[in-house]
């Protein structure tokens, strides 16, 4: 695939700009990489998934599985920008004419910011049929009220879909029904009855809980049907998971070059650590285990292109990819020893980066839960 290599080769191109110590500086100060973001976008890559008519690049979730994998393996974090690769795709297949003109034409120029995702609440955590914050039609306008936590990237975007109840636990028609989602216009969004306040957490993440005090929506920003709004966001679900299993890889893969370099030229007792098999073998094992996770993100790409059912295989990518990658930087790190431990060697904050993919979008348990019981029909458990 000649084309993917060009991508491959542009991308790296723009990460060279933007080396090891910038991405560690940022992480030191918590702060945003906007330049980054920008250049990504300018170039045409943050909008690779939009179609040609409203201005984006028209690829498919091959293509942005190897931008983003690209991003991580040269040692930068593509969590700053990926959201929009995968919320687009819901107003893409479930906006109105009107709202696709909108906002996919400006996302694809740069004009807007669709990087935030409001799902998660304290008290629902996995279960997100359980949420509670509300969003009650009152003539031409939603009043929202409620909370989200670990929302990211809120404070470094224009638009944010958000999930709300708009149909009470008690008259719901099944555990799905009476959920929907809305286009959220951040500007300003804090004088209208938005409060954000971010969270410190151990990645540079940028993620933020969210209190909605009588926040007014208005009734055209509904994105989907009233009621139906968990299809709209799984719809986007399987195209995330499947793009986070590709900056895992790109992960293990930025641990695994790391690695081998440093065990083929470290000298302890008059020759290469790598020459101990002790050291090279979990190297060589941690390899095998990435390149048969890529085999499986590139599944369930190439399925999800092709518009054909993906779930499960969605899930295995981001499970295998997220497990290798973690294995990968425990490797590098033990190759390093106590140099491993200093942040001058960026291990230990790629480390942290990657562990997030076992926990969030979805944990591993979750995964597994849906693998038992979707896939192999044994018995459900919740
Ligand atoms: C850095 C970060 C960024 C995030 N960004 C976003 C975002 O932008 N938008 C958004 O909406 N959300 C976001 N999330 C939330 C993320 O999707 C959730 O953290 C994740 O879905 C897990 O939910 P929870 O943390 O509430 O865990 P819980 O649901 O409380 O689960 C805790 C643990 O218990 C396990 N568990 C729970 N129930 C079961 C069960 N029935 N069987 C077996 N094990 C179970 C889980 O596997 C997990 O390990 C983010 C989270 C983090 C940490």
């Amino acid at each position: 695939m000649e084309h993917l290599t060009e991508i491959r080769e542009s991308v790296r191109a723009i990460c060279n700009a933007y080396g090891e110590q910038y991405w560690r500086e940022l992480d030191a100060n918590q702060a945003y990489p906007t330049e980054f973001v920008r250049e990504i976008t300018e170039s045409g890559f943050l909008g690779c998934l939009i179609p040609e008519v409203y201005g984006g690049a028209g690829l498919g979730l091959v293509e942005a599985c190897a931008i983003l994998e690209e991003i991580s393996c040269s040692g930068g974090h593509p969590g700053a920008a990926h959201a929009q690769m995968y919320t687009m795709g819901s107003v893409l297949r479930h906006g109105s004419a009107m709202q696709k003109d909108k906002y996919l034409s400006a996302i694809a120029k740069g004009e807007l910011r669709l990087q935030s995702f409001g799902v998660t609440e304290p008290s629902a955590g996995t279960d997100t049929t359980s949420i509670t914050t509300t969003a009650r039609l009152v003539g031409d306008r939603y009043i929202v009220n409620g909370q989200k936590v670990w929302i990211s990237r809120v404070q470094h975007s224009d638009i944010m879909l958000l999930l709300a109840r708009t149909r009470s636990i008690d008259e719901r028609n099944s555990k799905t029904d009476g959920l929907s989602c809305f286009i959220v216009d951040l500007m300003g969004a804090e004088e209208r009855g938005l409060t954000i306040q971010p969270i410190d957490a151990m990645i540079n993440h940028h993620s933020c809980e969210l209190f909605f005090d009588d926040f007014e929506i208005p009734v055209e920003n509904l994105l989907g049907q009233e009621h139906k709004g968990f299809s709209v966001i799984m719809d986007a679900m399987n195209a995330e998971r499947i793009l986070i299993g590709a900056e895992c890889i790109g992960d293990a893969r930025y641990f695994i070059n790391k690695a081998t370099a440093y065990a083929s030229e470290r000298i302890v007792f008059n020759r290469p650590i790598g020459q101990n098999q002790g050291v090279s073998f979990p190297i060589a094992s941690v390899y095998a285990q990435t390149e048969a996770a890529a085999l499986m993100v590139d599944k369930a790409a190439t399925l999800f292109d092709a518009g054909k059912p993906c779930a499960a295989e969605a899930n295995m990518a981001k499970m295998l990819a997220a497990a290798a990658s973690w294995q990968a930087g425990d490797t590098c790190l033990q190759t390093f020893g106590g140099f491993g431990i200093s942040r001058d060697y960026h291990i230990e904050r790629k480390l942290r980066e990657t562990r997030l993919y076992q926990i969030a979008p979805i944990s591993t348990n979750l995964i597994l839960s849906y693998l038992s019981e979707h896939v192999l029909g044994m018995p459900r458990s919740f």
